[in-house]
C-alpha cells in the first residue's frame, strides 16, 4: 500500500511514506558487516505470527547464517508455538522461546512489526541490543529501532527482507527462498491482492528459479486444515452478520469466533486466521469483521475493506494497526461492545475512493 505524502497514515503516525533510502540501507550492511566474529544475533516477528512474519525472520535468518553468523536466535513473544501450516519452514531450529532469548545481542533485526506493543515482552531488546534493523512495511509504523527499512510500497517484508540479503551478496537457495515466498503469497494473498505489482512477480520468479515447490507451499499454507476447523468455520460463518446500513451505507458483514467454539471442535486458535477470506467475499459489504475471542473479554480483530473504508483509521482508533485495507486491534468487552466501537468508527472512515465492484477482489496487505 503505498500512502501518499501527507496522507491520512502519514499525518496520524508522522512514519516517513517513502522507502528506505541509500543511507538506510548502508547503515543495514553496516550493522551486519561489522559483527564480530563470535557476535550474538537476534531475529524477532511480531506476536502471533503470520506467513510474512515467520517467513521473512527464518528464510533471512538462513541467509545470515550462510554469512556464518552462527550465534544466531529467532523468536517472537507469546507462546513458543509456531501455527501448524508453518511447521515445516526451513529454519525452524533457529526458534528459541522468547524467554530463552539472548537478553543483550549484539543485533536485533525485527520484522514486520508496526509497533513496539507487536514485540510484547521482547521490546527491552531495543535498549539491550548494540543496535537494531527495523525491516517491515507497514504504512503505520511508528519507526522504532535504530536502522528502519520500511517501505510502505512492498507487498511484504520478505520483499525488504530479499532487498537486503541481495545487498549483503547472499545468493538465494532453496531453503532461504521458501521462506520467503511463504512471506510473499501470504500478504499478497497467492498474487490476488492490489499489491502484487510487476516487481512482485519478478521476485516471485528469482524465488521459484531456486528449485522450491511452490505447489506444496500452498497446500501446506493455504489448503490444509483439520476436519474440525471446516465444522467450526461452517458454524461461525452461519451466525455471520450482514449490515448493509454500516460504514455510510457501504455495508459491513461480521462474525465472531469464541473460546468455546474453538473448545467444542477442539481447535487451536490458528485455525481461525483465514477464516476472514472467507467473510470478506460478501458482495454487499465493502468492510468483514472477524472477532476472535482470546480471553473472557478480549477479542483479536481482523479488519477487511474493498477500498471504499480505510479500516487502518479504525484499527488505530481502537488500538491498532494495519493497513488501509487490512487491519486489526485488541477489542475488551462482549462481542457486541466491540463490534459497536467498531460501527461507530466506520461511519468516519471513508477512503473518498470508489469502492470495487468485485466483490471478492481485496487490497489486503499483512
Ligand atoms: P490480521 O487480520 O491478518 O491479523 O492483520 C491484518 C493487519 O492488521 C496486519 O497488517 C497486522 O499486522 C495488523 N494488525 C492486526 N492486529 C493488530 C493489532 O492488534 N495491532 C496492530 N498494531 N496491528 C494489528
Ligand atoms: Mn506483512
Amino acid at each position: 500500500m503505498t500512502a501518499a505524502p501527507g496522507t491520512a497514515d502519514e499525518l496520524r503516525t508522522g512514519s516517513p511514506s517513502a522507502g528506505p533510502g541509500e543511507d538506510d540501507w548502508a547503515a543495514a550492511v553496516a550493522a551486519v558487516r561489522g559483527l564480530p566474529a563470535d557476535a550474538r544475533v537476534l531475529l524477532i516477528c511480531h506476536v502471533n505470527p503470520d506467513g510474512d512474519a515467520l517467513g521473512s525472520m527464518l528464510g533471512f535468518g538462513l541467509g545470515l547464517r550462510r554469512l556464518g553468523v552462527h550465534r544466531l536466535q529467532a523468536t517472537f513473544p507469546g507462546p513458543p508455538e509456531v501455527p501448524e501450516p508453518f511447521r515445516w519452514l526451513p529454519g525452524l531450529d533457529l526458534l528459541v522461546p522468547a524467554d530463552e532469548a539472548y537478553p543483550d545481542p549484539d543485533l536485533v533485526v525485527c520484522f514486520d512489526a508496526a509497533s513496539e506493543s507487536r514485540l510484547g515482552d521482547l521490546v527491552d531488546r531495543l535498549d539491550t541490543a548494540g543496535t537494531s534493523i527495523v525491516l517491515d512495511h507497514h504504512a503505520s509504523n511508528t519507526g522504532f529501532g535504530a536502522v528502519h527499512l520500511v517501505d510502505p510500497t512492498a507487498a511484504a517484508t520478505s520483499v525488504v527482507a530479499e532487498q537486503l540479503l541481495s545487498r549483503l551478496d547472499v545468493p538465494l537457495d532453496a531453503e532461504i527462498a521458501t521462506g520467503l515466498y511463504v512471506a510473499l503469497t501470504t500478504d499478497t494473498g497467492s498474487f490476488r491482492f492490489a499489491a502484487t505489482t510487476p516487481e512482485v512477480h519478478r521476485l516471485a520468479a528469482r524465488l521459484l528459479a531456486t528449485g522450491l515447490h511452490p505447489g506444496d507451499i500452498s497446500r501446506e499454507v493455504f489448503d490444509t486444515r483439520p476436519f474440525g476447523a471446516v465444522r467450526l468455520f461452517g458454524e461461525v460463518l452461519g451466525r455471520a452478520r450482514l449490515e448493509p446500513e454500516a460504514a455510510a451505507g457501504h455495508g459491513l458483514v461480521w462474525t465472531d469466533a469464541t473460546l468455546d467454539d474453538l473448545a467444542r471442535h477442539d481447535q487451536q486458535p490458528y485455525v481461525l486466521e483465514s477464516l476472514i477470506d472467507s467473510v470478506r467475499c460478501t458482495a454487499e459489504a465493502d468492510v468483514a469483521c472477524v472477532l476472535k475471542q482470546v480471553g473472557p473479554v478480549e477479542w483479536a480483530v481482523s479488519m477487511r475493506s474493498k477500498g471504499a473504508v480505510d479500516v487502518s483509521a479504525v484499527a488505530v482508533a481502537l488500538g491498532g494497526g494495519g493497513h488501509r485495507f487490512a487491519a486489526g486491534f485488541t477489542g475488551s468487552g462482549d462481542a457486541e461492545q466491540v463490534i459497536a466501537r467498531i460501527r461507530v468508527e466506520l461511519a468516519g472512515a471513508l477512503t473518498g475512493g470508489p469502492a470495487h465492484a468485485d466483490g471478492c477482489r481485496s487490497s489486503r496487505t499483512r
